[in-house]
C-alpha cells in the first residue's frame, strides 16, 4: 500500500466509525448556549429554555456574586501562573482554598487539581502497589476506573451498591493476603441519584481493616444537613479516609478538583501524583471564587435548603402526574422511559416546549433503562418548575405515557 494511501485509510476509518455512531443513534451532538449557565439559558438559535440538565445544583454557575469573586481574584493574583504548583505555581489563594476545603469536609489536608478527573486519575498509583487491593463499585465513574488502571494494586469489583457482594470481595482480598484494602465508591451515582450506603460501607471497612474513599462530585456542597457531602448525610464524617470532588458542579461550576484526607496521604500526593506534578496550577479566578463559595456555604444553608425543597416539589409533582421515576431524595431525578428512541423523542419535544433535558440510553445506562435525567437547581423558581412540569405533562399525554 502506498504511504499516502496508508495515511488516507486512517481518516477513512474514523469517518466510517463516526457514520456508524450516527446510524446507531449514539452520536452525541452539542447544544450551543449563547448565554450564561443558569435556571434558564438562551441557545444559539435564540430559543430560551428552562435548563434541567446542568450539574448547577446550587445555581452558582452564572451567579453574579461568582463573577465578581472571579474578577476580584483575577485583579489580585492575575490571570494564570504558567507553572505547576511545586515550581512557582502556588499562591496564597491556593493554600487558603485547600485549608477551607479541609475545614468544610472535616479532613486534615487537601490538594487541588485541574479537575476531579485528574484527582481520581492521580490518587491510586502513588498510594498503593501490587501488595494492595482496591475494591470498587461496578458503576463507579470513568475517572475512578481509569485511575485504578494506572495503579498496580489488585482489582476487586463489587456489584453496584451491593453490600453482601462488597463483603465477599473484602473476604477475597483478605484471603489473597493483601497488605492494604481500599474500598472506593461514588458518594452519589449520577445516572440514578443513588446515594452510597456509607454507614454500612464504613462498618464493613472496620470489620475487614479496609480504608474508604468516596468521590463526592454529585454531593459536595449540598448533601447532608450543612452540605458537607454524603459522609455528613450518613453520619460518617471523620470515618472516610479519602474524599475526591469537583469545583465544577455545585461548588461554582467552572472547573477544578481536589483530593482531601489525612496529612500523610495529601503530602504523598503532592510528592508523587502525576496530574499534580505535571499539570498547571488552578487559575486564580477559580481558586478565589471557590474560596468565596465555601465561605458562603459555611455561613448559610439557604441554597442547599432551596435545592432540596425544589427537588421534593419536582419529585412529588412528576410522580403524581403518572411518570415513573427512580425513587430517592437526590436532585438527580431519572424519569424512566425505558425505550431509547422514546427517550430521544421525549427530550426533543421538551426542547420544542422550552425545556432542556437530555435523553440517556444504552450504553450510558443499562439496556432497557432509557430515561430523561432531570437535575434540579437552587436557582429554579417555582414558576420555572411549574412550566417545566406542564411541558412534561403535555408531552407525556401526547406520547401516551401517563398512567394517571
Ligand atoms: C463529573 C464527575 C467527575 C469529573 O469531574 P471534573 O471535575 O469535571 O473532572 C468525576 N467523578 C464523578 C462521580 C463525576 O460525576
Amino acid at each position: 500500500m502506498a504511504l499516502d494511501t496508508q495515511r488516507e485509510t486512517f481518516y477513512e476509518r474514523l469517518a466510517q466509525e463516526l457514520a456508524g455512531l450516527r446510524e446507531q443513534g449514539l452520536f452525541k451532538p452539542e447544544r450551543v448556549i449563547a448565554s450564561r449557565q443558569g435556571a434558564e439559558v438562551v441557545c444559539d438559535d435564540g430559543r430560551k429554555l428552562i435548563n434541567l440538565c446542568a450539574n448547577n445544583y446550587l445555581g452558582l454557575s452564572g451567579d453574579e456574586a461568582m463573577v465578581r469573586s472571579a474578577v476580584a481574584a483575577t485583579e489580585t493574583y492575575g490571570y494564570g501562573l504558567s507553572s505547576v504548583r511545586f515550581i512557582c505555581g502556588t499562591q496564597t489563594v491556593h493554600k487558603e482554598l485547600e485549608r477551607a476545603l479541609s475545614d468544610f469536609l472535616g479532613t486534615e489536608d487537601t490538594i487541588l487539581y485541574a479537575a476531579a478527573f485528574d484527582a481520581n486519575g492521580g490518587v491510586f498509583e502513588p498510594l498503593l502497589d501490587e501488595q494492595d487491593a482496591i475494591i470498587s463499585d461496578a458503576l463507579n465513574h470513568a475517572s475512578i476506573i481509569d485511575g485504578i488502571r494506572l495503579c498496580k494494586a489488585a482489582r476487586f469489583r463489587y456489584q453496584h451498591n451491593d453490600m453482601a457482594d462488597l463483603e465477599v470481595q473484602l473476604q477475597q482480598a483478605t484471603a489473597a493476603g493483601k497488605r492494604h484494602k481500599l474500598i472506593v465508591t461514588d458518594g452519589v451515582f449520577s445516572m440514578d441519584g443513588t446515594i452510597a450506603q456509607l454507614d454500612k460501607i464504613c462498618e464493613l471497612a472496620d470489620r475487614y481493616g479496609a480504608l474508604v474513599m468516596i468521590d463526592e462530585c454529585h454531593a459536595s456542597g449540598f448533601m447532608g444537613k450543612t452540605g458537607r457531602g454524603t459522609h455528613e448525610h450518613h453520619g460518617v464524617m471523620g470515618r472516610i479516609d479519602i474524599i475526591t470532588g469537583t469545583l465544577g458542579k455545585a461548588l461554582g461550576g467552572a472547573m477544578g478538583g481536589f483530593t482531601s484526607g489525612r496529612r500523610e496521604v495529601i503530602q504523598t500526593l503532592r510528592q508523587k501524583s502525576r496530574p499534580y506534578l505535571f499539570s498547571n496550577s488552578l487559575a486564580p479566578a477559580i481558586a478565589g471564587a471557590s474560596l468565596d463559595v465555601l465561605g458562603r456555604l459555611s455561613s448559610s444553608t439557604e441554597l442547599r435548603d432551596r435545592l432540596h425543597a425544589n427537588t421534593a416539589y419536582f419529585r412529588a409533582a412528576i410522580s403524581e402526574m403518572g411518570f415513573t421515576i427512580k425513587p430517592g431524595t437526590h436532585p438527580v431525578v431519572p424519569v424512566m422511559l425505558f425505550d431509547a428512541p422514546l427517550a430521544q423523542k421525549f427530550a426533543q419535544r421538551l426542547y420544542e416546549r422550552g425545556v432542556l433535558v437530555t435523553g440517556f440510553f444504552y450504553p450510558v445506562v443499562p439496556m432497557g433503562q432509557a430515561r430523561v435525567r432531570v437535575q434540579l437547581s437552587a436557582a429554579h423558581s417555582r414558576e420555572q418548575l411549574d412550566k417545566a412540569l406542564a411541558a412534561f405533562r403535555q408531552t407525556g399525554q401526547e406520547l401516551g405515557l401517563l398512567k394517571n
